[in-house]
């Protein structure tokens, strides 16, 4: 098959566009042929090389498919289904795994991350991980859809414990997760005050059902925030921008608030006043994907029409290292996806 891999660690020009072994599944597993496979931060963070983490080599990342079955494994499914993918790998039998919580798995991998990943032909996966797509929801749009969306729904739902009510604040609508939480919190009645960097961006989160938006370049993020809550601060705050807000995100906060992050594409190291933790009785929450069955209820909602990924532009395979460049850029508002 062809595939987009890396040899070793770099820039973008270290993706090579190459023919590669197709998949050889375990027992059970399922191969599935790759239609649309969406780019994640995670993505730029292998090819960079991480800290303590071994990135099997020569690799293929990709954590975000759709596309269709041509090895259906034990799931019962027909070869030619089409489906999107769980990303969440993990042991299947602990005791995370069998609570649903299959995301606190002592061997959780993100497909593509330490495994063979989207950027492909073919990809393998457990047969647990398809989810059948229906019929009127397009393979690129199906691609968009699984981390950014599991992300935002563990995030508000099942650390932040967001109530229908309430106000969240979320950074960089413009991202992945930042579309997701967006859409996620207002579908379940929540006021949602949104943050970019242009005003295109502030006017694509509006037209999401943003309430309020604030541009992060030109206004200072605490004194909006107050103007836009009667002084009063923000019940969560969606963040995974990292060193760059996180104290901002923090004075944000209403009493009783919550910080929950997924990420720090900014940098990694942080400040607190812990005056403001006990005083005002904070909670900071970290978060990292989300279980199966999170999935299944956010892709209730996306085939439901509820809500629904944005996708900011497509590239093919064979362009793989543009579409990282502009991921990386910070340009693109919602999901940039791939074409094998
Ligand atoms: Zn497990």
């Amino acid at each position: 098959m062809k595939a987009v891999r890396f040899h070793h660690h770099g820039g973008p020009e270290v993706l090579v566009h190459e023919d590669a072994p197709d998949p050889v599944p375990p027992p059970g597993w399922a191969v599935v042929r790759v239609r649309a496979c969406a780019l994640n931060h995670l993505d730029l963070w292998q090819r960079r090389g991480l800290e303590r983490v071994t990135i099997p080599m020569p690799h293929i990342s990709g954590a975000d498919v759709a596309g269709e079955i041509v090895e259906a494994g034990d799931s019962g499914l027909p070869v030619g289904q089409r489906v999107m993918l769980q990303p969440g790998l993990s042991c299947g039998r602990c005791t995370a795994c069998l609570s649903g919580r299959d995301n606190y798995c002592a061997r959780y991998d993100v497909l593509g991350y330490q495994s063979a990943g989207g950027y492909a032909e073919r990809v393998a996966v457990p047969s647990a991980n398809l989810i059948p797509l229906p019929d009127h929801v397009g393979d690129v749009e199906a691609a968009a859809f699984p981390l950014a969306f599991l992300t935002a729904w563990h995030m508000l739902f099942t650390r932040a414990n967001l109530k229908a009510g309430e106000t969240v604040l979320v950074l960089a609508a413009g991202s992945g997760v930042g579309q997701a939480a967006l859409q996620l919190a207002k579908a379940f009645h929540a006021r949602v005050i949104a943050t970019a960097g242009t005003a295109a961006k502030l006017d694509r989160a509006r037209a999401l059902g943003a309430d309020a938006v604030v541009n992060h370049r030109e206004d200072d993020l605490v004194t909006a925030v107050r103007r836009l809550s009667a002084n009063r601060g923000v019940d969560v705050v969606v963040e995974h921008v990292g060193q760059a807000t996180w104290e901002k995100s923090v004075r944000c906060l209403a009493r009783g608030g919550r910080v929950v992050t997924c990420g720090a594409t900014t940098g990694h190291q942080a400040s607190l006043d812990l005056r403001h933790l006990f005083a005002r009785q904070l909670s900071l929450l970290g978060s990292y994907m989300g279980g199966k069955g999170e999935l299944l209820a956010a892709a209730n909602l996306f085939f439901n029409g509820v809500v629904r990924p944005v996708v900011d532009c497509t590239f093919p395979l064979t362009e793989t290292a543009q579409a990282q460049i502009r991921l990386e850029s910070s340009e693109q508002f919602g999901k940039i996806v791939l074409l094998p």
